[in-house]
């Protein structure tokens, strides 16, 4: 017998951060509305980021920076202060730092996501129902959206809004697969940690902050033996400081800049601070709440110039690490048990004893094979729907339902998040937040970037 079709108002695809923040914002709004979180993970609010079990995974930003309100800087902090008293996280005193410097486990910031949102469930005449499933189909008409989950179940919402996250990249370049996943072990899977001989040599590719949690399991895990990265540019992201404030350089000059003069601009803002002795991530911290501006007004010659040139630089500086892990990394980099090294990734060969990778390192036109134990794959994310081998994003395109946003990063959407179809329309059912809009607004991740989405979509959705 067929199940009969539930009905919502507002169906959300995806309950990690991004879509249990929206259902937060939306149970703040006035009014009584029906929502439904699909989500194929047990807890809502976790997602890959806040799923983490491992102490030493933190969030990259203290908890002055990480609030999920943005109308309260001061949100986690005020809710750490209390987790703390009540006696959660007894290890946070061996910092000696106050509350709001402190860099929490991801873990516990998923309880706090998920607190967030029992506490808004309370207080709202509004309903949050979590409904177990991936969704694996979704139509759209001009009265309602209709949802197929992977048991057959359908949902109907007056809106739906794909939360759906971070696609994990597949690295199969476009002639023959380099076999990357099949040989590899999850960047995040601390057991599997546990399982590699603790003095053999692990291979990882890829060197940003996936690779840096990798590497804080290897040592939680026992693992002493050499540690070889190799990453296209051979980067490692920088440690945060606590910079001071710094004049808002680009907030004084509109003008669009082209992302060679940006950098150039930004370099200089950098040298001038280091000259009176303070942290060039104090005017690199500026430039944060330009990005989506600047990325949206730049023309596709220059959103393609920033990705070449400029990311590399931007992804290492920007996106930087905990201070504790980057001790971690740094101590074992001075002890010559773990080195980078800039090379382009060919292909994998597992066998019995352990995997071999083929490698062309920056400067050599040989391609080399080096040998390790174990290989971690922590060489990023897919954000071209069209090579994400996932039955929703595979579907939504078969039905002309959205198409590539710039540079086939996520997808198209006009500034609300509500998507453009493939014939150029923008959707008045269809909506999408956080990771998916990665090619809207360049930076659309972050826990602050999803934050502020989540109440502007919110708002939105309640007034039309
Ligand atoms: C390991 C890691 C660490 C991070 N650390 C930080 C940090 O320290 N600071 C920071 O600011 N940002 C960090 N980020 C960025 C992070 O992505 C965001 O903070 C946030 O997790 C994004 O939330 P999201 O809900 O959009 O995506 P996700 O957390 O990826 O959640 C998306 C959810 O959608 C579900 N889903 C996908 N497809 C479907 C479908 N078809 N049907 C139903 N459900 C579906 C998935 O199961 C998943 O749970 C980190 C990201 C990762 C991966």
């Amino acid at each position: 017998m067929t199940e009969s079709i539930r009905n919502a108002d507002v169906l959300i695809i995806g309950g990690g951060l991004s879509g249990t923040m929206l259902a937060v914002q939306l149970l703040r709004q006035p009014g009584q509305r029906h929502i439904l979180v699909i989500e194929p993970r047990a807890e809502l609010g976790r997602g890959e980021a806040y799923s983490a079990v491992e102490l030493g995974h933190t969030l990259n930003g203290n908890a002055a920076r990480m609030s999920v309100d943005p109308d309260n800087a001061d949100d986690l902090t005020q809710w750490l202060t209390d987790y703390i008293g009540a006696g959660g996280w007894p290890e946070s005193d061996q910092q000696h730092v106050p509350i709001s410097e402190l860099f929490p486990p991801r873990g516990i910031f998923g309880v706090y996501a998920q607190q967030r949102l029992a506490e808004a469930k309370a207080q709202s005449a509004s309903t949050v129902e979590h409904v177990r499933g991936e969704v694996v189909d979704l139509q759209v008409d001009e009265a309602a959206t209709l949802l197929t989950l992977d048991n057959g179940q359908q949902l109907r919402g007056t809106y739906a809004v794909l939360a759906t996250g971070m696609f994990p990249a597949a690295r199969t370049p476009q002639t023959e697969s380099s076999g990357l996943n099949a040989a590899a072990v999850d960047p995040w899977d601390v057991q599997a940690m546990t399982h590699i001989d603790p003095q053999s040599t692990v291979l990882i590719i890829g060197s940003g902050l996936t690779m840096v949690d990798a590497v804080v399991s290897l040592e939680q895990a026992g693992h002493r033996g050499p540690i070889e990265i190799f990453s296209r540019h051979g980067l490692l992201p920088h440690v945060r400081r606590q910079p001071p404030s710094w004049e808002d350089f680009l907030a004084a000059d509109h003008s669009l800049r082209s992302p060679r003069q940006l950098l150039r601009e930004v370099r200089r803002q950098c040298r001038i601070a280091q000259a009176r002795g303070i942290d060039w991530q104090a005017p690199l911290d500026t430039v944060r709440a330009h990005i989506g501006r600047l990325w949206s007004q730049a023309d596709e010659r220059e959103k393609r110039q920033f990705v070449r040139h400029v990311r590399p630089w931007w992804e290492s500086h920007h996106h930087r690490s905990p201070p504790l892990s980057a001790q971690l990394v740094a101590r074992l980099q001075a002890e010559g048990r773990l080195r980078i090294q800039a090379a382009s990734f060919k292909g994998v060969v597992a066998s019995d004893g352990g995997v071999t990778v083929r490698l062309r390192r920056r400067g050599e036109q040989a391609v080399t094979q080096v040998s390790g134990a174990a290989l971690i794959n922590s060489s990023g994310i897919e954000y071209d729907w069209r090579r994400v081998a996932r039955p929703l994003p595979q579907q939504l395109l078969k039905r002309g339902l959205i198409r590539p946003g710039p540079l086939a990063l996520g997808i198209a959407a006009d500034v609300s998040g509500a998507v453009v179809d493939a014939e150029g329309d923008v959707s008045l059912r269809l909506f999408a937040m956080g990771p998916p809009l990665r090619g809207m607004w360049w930076e659309s991740t972050a826990v602050t970037d999803v934050a502020l989405q989540a109440k502007a979509l919110a708002l939105k959705l309640t007034k039309i």
